[in-house]
């Protein structure tokens, strides 16, 4: 399937048009097509898998863009997923990473309990690092310390959330947002603590072998749930369970769903506390291109009394995760700093997303308006 996908490119440059880091370098090896091409030129023996060859095929940001549009369905971040997997022992420079990655995520939280006591250096370590924004501190819980089951007056169903790690160790408030909004709409709520990191983070660095360990381990634990949905504050947590788990591991969690449109179906949402703002909606590239929703976060901001403004055209953050933020430093901040500019015309009072991770990174740029998440609009406006 690898293969054929490779072969199948037309060079068309179709994706070209659309990637961001090809819009930011204006460089044919930082665009889809040139990725493809560099995969399909390392496979025929052509050229070595070294250097730059593959920093182009880690670079990719996964956005998404590219694959609705190529003219023959080439998904290409599974295609440049698989390419990491092949490369990653030609990619010398990501072997700390990987190894970090590895504890972090093995042992997150035993990692937050002692970068919780050395909070400020860790702090000082992850603004320094272009992880988070200036100003960002460490919480002082983690969503691991509630209890596994959250009961409600009037049961009216089961819900399953996966936490998923931005929201678990940067913006757990995010998650009590979430939990606070189920309960109150009449659903028993369910964390439970065997929940391990979605695997996406492994997968950039081409380890799939960790990820598919990762992705067995979820669809065991919240398949044996009976809840009536999963439930994640992150798209791409939710890209993952649903739609990229058939893929590495043949099941995936099918109730899996993004929060717009499980609250898109509530017909019981009672909103008596309007927010009476003027806000940017940014769309996440996983919630737009990967689960194809852009309506429902817009009309639920609307119904909490948010006025919509600015211009709705789509560009990506640059968060594309942890490594991209390291690694590609400086492309990963003049996509934010260009979309902050959009932001700024807009004159809004705030902008509201559907993402941890674009909240990350849009607070790096945003200093003048503060960076909130849909469901905080709801959790308010419900008050
Ligand atoms: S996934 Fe995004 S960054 Fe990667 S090649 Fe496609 S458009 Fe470019
Ligand atoms: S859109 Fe598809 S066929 Fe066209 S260059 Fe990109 S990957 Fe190749």
């Amino acid at each position: 399937m690898f293969h054929k996908s490779v072969r199948d490119c037309v060079r068309c440059g179709t994706c070209k048009t659309i990637c961001p880091t090809y819009e930011t370098l204006r460089n044919e090896t930082m665009s889809g097509r040139g990725r493809i091409a560099i995969l399909d030129a390392i496979l025929s023996g052509q050229i070595k898998p070294s250097g730059r060859a593959v920093e182009s095929i880690f670079s990719c940001i996964q956005c998404g863009a590219c694959a609705r549009n190529c003219p023959p369905g080439i998904n290409i971040p599974e295609v440049l997923y698989t390419g990491r997997k092949y490369l990653k022992r030609y990619a010398g420079g990501y072997k700390l990473f990987r190894l970090l990655t590895g504890i972090a995520l093995k042992h997150p939280d035993i990692l937050f309990s002692i970068s919780r006591l050395l909070k400020k250096p860790v702090n000082r370590f992850l603004i320094r690092n272009n992880l988070v924004p200036c100003g960002f501190s460490l919480p002082d819980n983690s969503l691991t310390r509630l209890p596994q089951v959250i009961n409600t007056r009037d049961r009216k169903g089961r819900v399953a959330v996966f936490r998923g790690c931005s929201t678990n160790y940067a913006y757990p408030e995010i998650g009590n947002s979430l939990i606070r909004v189920l309960v109150k709409l009449g659903y028993e709520v369910i964390l439970p603590k065997a929940e391990v990191c979605c695997g996406t983070p492994f997968r950039t660095l081409g380890m799939e072998k960790e990820a598919r360990a990762f992705a067995r381990k979820n669809v065991e634990v919240f398949g044996r749930l009976k809840a009536d949905a999963v439930i994640s504050a992150c798209p791409t947590c939710i890209l993952a369970l649903k739609y990229e788990y058939p893929l590495l591991i043949n099941r995936g969690i099918e109730n899996a769903m993004d929060i717009p449109s499980f609250l898109s179906l509530q017909e019981n949402m009672t909103l008596n506390n309007p927010l009476t703002m003027k806000a940017f909606y940014h769309d996440p590239c996983h919630m737009l291109y990967g689960l194809k929703v852009s309506r429902e976060p817009r009309e639920i901001l609307k119904k909490c009394g948010v006025t919509l403004t600015g211009n709705s055209d789509h560009s990506c953050c640059g968060f594309g995760g942890s490594t991209y933020s390291i690694k590609f430093r400086d492309a990963s901040l003049r996509l934010a700093k260009a979309r902050w500019k959009t932001i700024e015309e807009s004159s809004a009072e705030a902008v509201f997303t559907s993402c941890p991770g674009c909240i990350l990174q849009l607070k790096k740029v945003c200093r003048s308006v503060d960076v909130f998440h849909v469901i905080e609009a709801v959790d308010e406006a419900m008050g």
